[in-house]
């Protein structure tokens, strides 16, 4: 068999939705996935998960991008946007239809909690009701996988083992919503997979969102990329910080302040001066000094403080 020494190309991405401006906590997951990728050479690419129209603030794709600019982020080749990846979902719909790894299902909410409570099922897991029931096109229906059987398991790079037994953990989830809109789970494996994604740094929060699209790649037979979560930040009631717990926008003006700090969450112990002087070698000392073993182990972690001054 020949051997390949020719070592394939790193390819990260950075992967906001524009339901607002960028706050710190969607910063660190850049700076993790712009380092890890910029320091072995690799690529970066930005995608823009606007998948969700109501949720979406107008305006919000083009600030995020614009903030990435200000604060020095380089992004190879054109955005993707997932609103113009229509076709792309709708042929791997076709496809698992096709070879049967998919059916519809016409349950209310209120039907599914009422099946998996009969079950004793815990909240929220789908109890497969409809995996042997006709649900007519016309019909109002979601589409969902059927899935495939057994533990999906995979080591992730900052939280180590990680596994999930889905069907009594999840059940087949939904592919495509009754109101039409593709779900994140498809979307997320689609793009990755034909964006050529080797590995995917992000936060924590989408850590057990990864088997299900493990099992996804696996159903398609796409490759699985490789997978580090960051830990995000929380609050100092352990909650995540986000556009609901008022997470403030990021200064276009002053990134530097901002920088530091993600570098400091992420365990990269950055200098205090770097904060006096240009964002390019702010970035210079980030890339050779970036070092993803000494990123905290743990799901999440509040903000540190501001770097003393020397
Ligand atoms: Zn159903």
């Amino acid at each position: 068999m020949p051997i390949n020494l020719v070592p394939e190309t790193y390819r990260g991405r950075f992967a906001p939705s524009p339901t607002g401006p960028l706050h710190i906590g969607s910063l660190i997951a850049a700076i993790g996935s712009y380092l890890q990728a910029r320091s072995q050479g690799g690529e970066w690419l930005v995608r823009m998960e606007d998948l969700d129209p109501p949720r979406e603030v107008p305006g919000a794709a083009d600030a995020i991008l614009h903030t990435l600019e200000c604060y020095g982020f380089e992004w190879d080749g054109p955005v993707l946007y997932q609103s113009q990846r229509t076709e792309a979902y709708l042929e791997t719909l076709a496809q698992l239809r096709h070879e049967g790894h998919s059916y519809r299902c016409g349950c209310s909410r209120k039907a599914i909690a009422e099946a998996g409570e009969r079950l004793g099922l815990p909240a929220g897991v789908y109890p497969g009701s409809c995996r042997n029931r006709h649900i007519a096109e016309r019909q109002r229906h979601a589409i969902r996988l059927l899935l495939p059987e057994g533990e999906i398991d995979f080591v992730d790079g900052i939280q180590g083992r990680y596994g999930q037994r889905l069907e009594r953990e999840v059940g087949d989830f939904v592919l495509r919503r009754a109101d039409g809109l593709f779900a994140y789970q498809l979307a997320v494996v689609v793009d990755d997979a034909y964006q050529g994604i080797t590995e995917v740094v992000r936060g924590s929060d989408l850590l057990d969102n990864t088997p299900r699209q493990i099992a996804l790649q696996q159903v398609l037979g796409l490759p699985t990329p490789h997978y580090r979560h960051l830990p995000v930040v929380v609050n100092a009631q352990g909650q995540k910080l986000s556009k609901q717990t008022f997470a403030p926008a990021l200064d276009d003006d002053n990134p530097l302040p901002a920088l530091w700090l993600g570098l400091e969450f992420l365990g990269q112990r950055p200098i205090p001066e770097l904060m006096e002087g240009e964002i390019d070698s702010l970035w210079r000392w980030a890339m050779d000094n970036w070092n993803s073993e000494t990123i905290p182990r743990t799901l999440g972690r509040t903000l540190p403080a501001g770097p003393i001054k020397a």
